[in-house]
């Protein structure tokens, strides 16, 4: 049987879900849905956004954490209304890589999206252009981590018990370019999930062309606790 990338797969299933919305079309239709929290602007730009987040993985590695110093309370208070996060960030579902910890920041600062493999697939794009369009965050880190379980299932393709197996067409890809070494595979999986959101979804492809947002693949390394940006 022909293999399908996860690439081509993603399309696909892009296309059939009629995944073509305009930024006018989503802004219109969020519109209606959320009125109070249209076009929240974020003081940020991509890169201040992206230094902002490098600095926050800085305090988390060095043990010198400031998020829990802000007054939740007040925080919550602060947001319950409306939310103006700098910045999202697709993940993985990995319990070890949780986002607001290892960036420093507290409530209503990270729009974060999860899933094992820190894949691109229709509604991880929903959720993210909703991120950028109508609440403006700056910069997306498509964020991969080592030893992700979901990336040595796909390059080990093993039987798996249920729909596990579902993850593996949209990593094969990264392991089609970079063979089996954990490591290669999963930055490749993360420069490749960043690069299906930018070709795939005409609103934030339209930000990054006007320099409002930056897409970026990211590597967040366990032991250390730290976070690169790849190139
Ligand atoms: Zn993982």
């Amino acid at each position: 049987m022909k293999k399908t990338s996860g690439r081509e797969l993603s399309r696909r299933q892009l296309l059939q879900t009629g995944f073509t919305v305009t930024a006018a079309s989503l802004a219109g239709s969020l519109d209606l849905a959320l009125p109070s929290l249209m076009y929240a602007q974020s003081a940020h730009t991509p890169d201040t956004a992206l230094s902002e987040l490098m600095a926050g993985n800085k305090r988390f590695t060095a043990g010198r954490l400031t998020a829990h110093d802000q007054d939740l309370v007040v925080l919550r208070q602060h947001t319950e209304e409306k939310q103006e996060p700098f910045a999202a960030v697709l993940s993985c579902a990995d319990s070890r890589a949780p986002v607001e910890l290892i960036f420093d920041q507290s409530i209503g600062h990270i729009f974060v999206t999860r899933i094992a493999g820190n894949l691109i697939t229709p509604e991880i794009i929903g959720s993210l252009e909703y991120g950028a369009a109508v609440l403006g965050t700056k910069v997306i880190l498509v964020m991969g981590h080592s030893n992700c379980g979901a990336v040595k299932a796909t390059i080990q393709s093993k039987e798996v018990p249920g729909q596990i197996s579902a993850l593996f067409p949209h990593i094969q890809p990264a392991v089609n370019q970079s063979g089996s070494d954990l490591e290669a595979v999963t930055k490749a999986n993360a420069k490749i999930q960043a690069a299906l959101l930018r070709q795939s979804s005409t609103v934030i492809s339209g930000m990054v062309t006007s320099g409002n947002v930056k897409v970026l693949a990211a590597y967040y390394q366990l032991g250390t606790g730290s976070v690169s940006v790849l190139e």
